[in-house]
């Protein structure tokens, strides 16, 4: 007979060797490896796809400042 713990994240019982105790706000909990690994590579995949805005955010506002100084020069350059 294999031991199971109550995983707080699924719900369910899985076996003790996929457990870990995971720290809650309620204390120290019982959650299996794979959902623990899960939010981790969610957490990851938000961090890359902010870092991945902001850069597209910077290029956008780098783009615009140089038509904005295109422009400047193109009015300036106009004849009267
Ligand atoms: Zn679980």
């Amino acid at each position: 007979m294999t031991e199971t713990l109550f995983c707080y994240c699924c719900r369910v019982h899985h076996d003790k060797s996929q457990m870990r105790r995971y720290p809650t706000r309620q204390g120290y909990r019982w959650r299996c490896l794979r959902s623990i690994e899960a939010a981790a590579s969610s957490l990851r995949e938000r961090e890359a796809f902010g870092q991945k805005q902001s850069a597209l955010n910077r290029e956008a506002a780098r783009e615009a400042a140089e038509r904005g100084l295109r422009l400047r020069r193109m009015l300036m350059a106009a004849p009267g």
